[in-house]
């Protein structure tokens, strides 16, 4: 496996950084999960438009134009000769010592590191995922705004473990104000009465996959509103789906115990699912031209 690391491709054995590195020491970095389908990059350009906009947001200088980041990435696909792929991208805050102060750190530390990886869920696309709702609250906007991708995924993993002791495939999130967020690493979808319901984006991450089911359902012709959501609103769903770069989409057939609808994945998920198969394999920025 080779990695892109600093402006150089190199063997995984040698892709190494700092212990003094700021990404480890305090999570200070940004980061995205990508994947390429069928020889092409699905959605590259948003990727990184949100890459840059959360490190901007941190004041993070990644000192490299998109466009370089965008063949940065091309050729480490091509350098491991992947056509389907999930590619973490990660730019921290570099080297600096042991203080948190940022200006400490004098360029950043970027790597990426593309794997043929495929279905998060396995067979659960069939079967439905189990989920939880989790206590841990979503960290809220005027603390760390979910909207960044940073590398300080804590609160994420707390939602994690909790939903890992409670049986749960993911974590359900609430905010502070009790409307639901996220799960614990992609976004989430009710249906009820032939209408898409998702929450607003500020207690959550503007996941790309959320937009891409947002153009589908706008294609087909399938009603979406945006609103608070509560237990309420999971718990009465006709179907409830996730939605991620890592999870693709995934229909969701359980939470806290109670069926979702008819306790099967339903009909507006295999619609759905059925869309984005085709638009991953037909989009996106080709890899080898
Ligand atoms: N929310 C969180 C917390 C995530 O980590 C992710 C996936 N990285 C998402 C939502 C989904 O975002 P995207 O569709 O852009 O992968």
């Amino acid at each position: 496996m080779i990695i892109y690391l600093n402006g150089e491709f190199v063997p995984k054995e040698e892709a190494k950084v700092s212990v003094f590195d700021h990404g480890l020491l305090y999570g200070d970095g940004v980061f995205e999960g990508i994947r390429a389908y069928n020889g092409r990059v699905f959605r590259l350009g948003e990727h990184l438009d949100r890459l840059y906009d959360s490190a901007k947001t941190i004041d993070l200088n990644i000192g490299m134009s998109k466009e370089d980041m965008a063949e940065a990435t091309l050729e480490t696909l091509r350098r491991n000769e992947l056509k389907d792929a999930y590619i973490r991208l990660v730019v921290t805050r570099g080297v600096g010592d042991l203080g948190l102060d940022p200006r400490k750190c004098d360029k950043p530390t970027i790597f990426i590191i593309a794997t043929g990886w495929g279905a998060m869920y396995g067979d659960l696309y069939e079967k439905g995922l189990t989920a939880v709702t989790v206590s841990v609250r979503r960290n809220p906007a005027d603390a760390l705004p979910p909207n960044v991708k940073s590398l300080n995924y804590l609160n994420n993993i707390l939602a994690k473990i909790e939903a890992n002791y409670k049986g749960g495939d993911e974590a359900i999130f609430f905010d502070t104000n009790g409307y639901v967020a996220e799960g614990s690493g992609d976004n989430i979808f009710v249906v009820k009465n032939g209408t898409i319901f998702t929450p607003h984006t500020l207690n959550n991450l503007r996941g790309i996959t959320r937009l891409v089911l947002l153009e589908i359902a706008g294609e087909m012709g399938i009603p979406v509103r945006e609103q608070n959501l509560g237990y309420f609103d999971l718990y009465s769903a006709d179907e409830v789906l996730v939605t991620g770069s890592a999870a693709e989409i995934a229909p969701v057939t359980k939470i806290d115990g109670r069926s979702i609808g008819s306790g099967r994945p339903g009909p507006v998920a295999a619609q759905l699912v059925a869309a984005f198969r085709t638009k991953t394999s037909e989009e996106g920025t080709e890899i080898y031209q």
